[in-house]
């Protein structure tokens, strides 16, 4: 591995003295050459949804008078134009989350009302398999953040929890206090799990530990990537313990937001 330097020369006055001044750009190339495999990657994944969706236009077209084809044809449409819009929202809210700029709706959000939405926009998918997505809790815990982020973020461990489990097992999302200052939100299923090599990986934008699975599940690539930056911008951090073969533990981790006592609202409503 070299380092690239930009140098220039600029004459000093009449004598012919020369100012060098040398500058380091090899942070800039790498940089620049994670943009370009980024741009890459998503051409490439674009590209998949894209090309089979106008070959099932042309195959429907010419199916036209075997209303059975049709629908089946119809069916795999509808399921590539999802992929794609599941594509588009993601690549959309990872571009928000992955820069430098701070987030600019910060709230009071109670930890149990993330943890019911998104388990609640989890239902649909873990019913279908037979999953039982258990809640321990209530925690009556706070944070500061954004809470559609949040409820985004976890909605995509418990995802995954569920793409990437048998049929018929449980998921657990627990909420404790872990010390005096931090929030821990834990997502625990009793999957297929993710070899200690991968883990370190995992949290890359497109990388799967199994591409052809995680296209069959519906899955971007991008869903622990967005997990990572929104849990960074919001000062928090996430833990995995797995073992192959038993299952994964995805822990985040969330400053506690404290000196705030006062109930609920809805708590304090008449009953
Ligand atoms: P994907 O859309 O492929 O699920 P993610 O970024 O959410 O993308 O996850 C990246 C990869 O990490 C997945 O393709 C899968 O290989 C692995 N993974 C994520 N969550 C789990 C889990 N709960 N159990 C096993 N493997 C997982």
């Amino acid at each position: 591995e070299g380092r690239w330097f930009a140098v220039r020369v600029a004459p000093l006055g009449t004598h012919g003295l020369v100012l060098v001044l040398a500058e380091d750009l090899t942070e800039v190339r790498r940089v620049e050459a994670i943009r370009r495999d980024f741009v890459a990657n998503v051409s490439h994944e674009l590209k998949t949804p894209v090309g089979a969706l106008s070959l099932l236009a042309e195959t429907v077209e010419s199916a036209a008078d075997d209303p059975e084809a049709v629908r089946r044809f119809s069916i795999r449409m509808q399921h590539e134009s999802m992929r794609l819009s599941n594509l588009v929202q993601d690549l959309m809210t990872l571009s928000r989350v992955q820069g430098d700029e701070p987030l600019s709706e910060l709230h009071r959000v109670a930890v149990d009302d993330v943890v019911a939405e998104a388990v609640d926009r989890c239902q649909i998918k873990a019913e279908a398999k037979g999953i039982e997505l258990t809640v321990a809790g209530p925690s009556g815990l706070k944070v500061r953040g954004d809470e559609e982020l949040l409820i985004t973020a976890l909605r995509n461990l418990i995802d995954n929890a569920v793409a990437y489990s048998p049929e018929r097992t449980r998921v657990v999302i627990a909420t404790r206090q872990a010390d005096p200052d931090h929030v821990e939100i834990s997502v625990t299923d009793q999957g297929i799990g993710i070899p200690q090599a991968e883990i370190e990986r995992i949290f890359e934008r497109f990388y799967r530990v199994d591409p052809a699975r995680s296209r069959q599940t519906g899955g971007t690539g991008l869903g622990l990537a967005i997990v990572k930056h929104v849990t960074t911008k919001h000062g928090g951090e996430i833990t995995v313990w797995s073992k192959e073969g038993s299952g994964s533990t995805f822990t985040l981790r969330l400053p506690l937001l404290r000196g705030d006592s006062r109930p609920d609202q809805s708590s304090i409503a008449p009953r």
